[in-house]
């Protein structure tokens, strides 16, 4: 029997048929000749990277996109690029690298299709400096159940475009994107990982750091209260020359098996975070491929089984710069005084500039992601309670990453959520949706 398809934090497994969009198929007519029976709907599903359900459909239809992977049009002179939603940053780079070309932003994964860097306006360690990845697109092809076809940019049916990035896939099937990359000299960076003692210390380096183009922090979310929001703190820069070599996707490895869940418990926490804080590389100044900069999770395939059969979830919540720090230290005393923290927690600085999504996750402010391996009832109390801080700071946390927010939780961080509704493809929907949009 197939796998059933899941998401990446493997809490939901629900029973949903799978249609797979074939390499020579268009999106517009696999959407319109789909037989659709009753009130059964469809949604795209890229590579599962979302932790939540957002790419999941019970009782309903996904699509499976990454077949879907051809380049359509790159410009070498310009860096304009166009590709069909299906293609994975991970084959983009195999391409643009050689050529001295970069995606202008990039997830901490490169196994994300297209389609789903746009459906989720995802970001990366220059939203500082570079907004989101939906800044960087100038135009994208929106297929919907009624046949029509649609290009989408800020001139030309500019809701639709500005409704579908970050849309969550709910306004039709992307069935092209085009983007401006990003020149690059080589495909090395230089980095500086330094020590941070503490909250304060992480502000304070982000601001040194501002003309950085990569800056993050990982952080050690079961420290105890006089260290709270130590960490790793790491700024990246493309170096001026240097090899354009694309990644060895060889050198993964895989993890090995669904972890017990016994051995997921506060002393293997602490032990980790400890160990992971005083390894060599944490000291590490020099230059670095693109691979591992970016995309350190990638060499081990399958790490999301290190949180055993019963999945994960993730909490990704961003809080305005004002009530930032205040936001950021409740959620880690919380956090630490449950002591269910995460193997890798990571805090982040976001920039001013908005992509135009009217559904994005960024705004200017402080980003905390981090794991919490489900313990069912136990582990909801905690999301819960950080929700209620997020709340209370007048934040709002991730759909990408999300598989427990309520209904009205979600409504009050994403009071536009009725926009999305009334441009949502009547034959599109997805289990998040419903989950946050049916009242609680
Ligand atoms: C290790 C790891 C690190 C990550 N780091 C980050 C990070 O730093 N920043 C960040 O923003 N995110 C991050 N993510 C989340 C990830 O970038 C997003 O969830 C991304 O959208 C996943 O892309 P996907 O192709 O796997 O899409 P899926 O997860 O399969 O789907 C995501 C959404 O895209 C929609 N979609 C996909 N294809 C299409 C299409 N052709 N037409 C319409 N809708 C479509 C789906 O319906 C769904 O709503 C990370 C994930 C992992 C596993």
């Amino acid at each position: 029997m197939a796998d059933p398809i899941l998401s990446w934090g493997r809490v939901h497994r629900f029973e949903q048929d799978v249609d797979i969009l074939p390499r020579d198929a268009t999106a517009r007519g696999t959407l319109s000749e789909t037989a659709f029976t009753g009130n059964e709907s469809v949604i795209a599903h890229g590579l599962g990277r979302s932790y939540g359900d957002v790419a999941l459909n019970e009782g309903g239809r996904v699509l499976l996109t990454p077949r879907h992977d051809f380049v359509l049009e790159a410009n070498w002179e310009t860096g304009l690029f166009r590709a069909s939603a299906g293609l994975s940053l991970a084959q983009l780079h195999k391409i643009t690298v050689p050529r001295g070309w970069f995606v202008p932003v990039t997830p901490g994964t490169k196994f994300v299709t297209l389609g789903g860097a746009v459906a989720n306006d995802v970001h990366g360690k220059n939203h500082h400096q570079a907004s989101s990845f939906g800044h960087h697109v100038t135009r994208l092809k929106l297929c919907r159940s009624d046949g029509e076809a649609m290009i989408c940019s800020r001139e030309e049916n500019s809701e639709f475009f500005a409704l579908t990035l970050g849309g969550l896939g709910l306004t039709g099937i992307i069935d092209w994107v085009e983007f401006q990359l990003k020149p690059i000299a080589s495909s090395n960076l230089f980095v500086e990982n330094i020590a941070c003692p503490d909250l304060a210390g992480f502000f304070e380096l982000s601001q040194e750091s501002a003309a950085w183009p990569y800056t993050v922090m990982w952080v050690d979310c079961l420290a105890p209260e006089k260290a709270r929001g130590r960490g790793i703190f790491t700024r990246g820069r493309p170096v001026d020359s240097g090899p354009l070599q694309p990644h060895d996707e060889e050198k993964s490895v895989k993890w090995p098996f669904t972890t017990p869940s016994f051995l997921l418990n506060p002393v293997t926490l602490k032990t980790f975070n400890a160990l992971y804080r005083m390894r060599p590389g944490a000291r590490f100044v020099g230059e670095q491929r693109y691979d591992p900069f970016f995309y350190p999770l990638d060499r081990i395939r399958e790490w999301n089984k290190l949180y055993g059969k019963k999945g994960f979830f993730q909490h990704q919540a961003i809080i305005p710069m004002e009530s930032g720090r205040e936001g950021i230290a409740a959620l880690l005393e919380a956090i630490e005084k449950a002591g269910q923290g995460s193997f890798l927690a990571v805090l982040k600085v976001h920039g001013p500039e908005r992509s135009p999504g009217v559904m994005s996750f960024c705004r200017e402010g402080v980003s905390l992601a981090l794991d919490f391996a489900n313990k069912g009832r136990k582990t909801l109390a905690l999301l819960e309670r950080l929700d209620a801080i997020v709340l209370e700071h007048g934040g709002r946390i991730y759909p990408a990453k999300d598989g427990h927010m309520s209904a009205s939780f979600f409504q009050a961080c994403y009071p536009q959520w009725t926009q999305l509704e009334s441009a949502r493809d009547p034959m599109i929907s997805s289990s998040f949706w419903r989950r946050v949009t049916q009242n609680d």
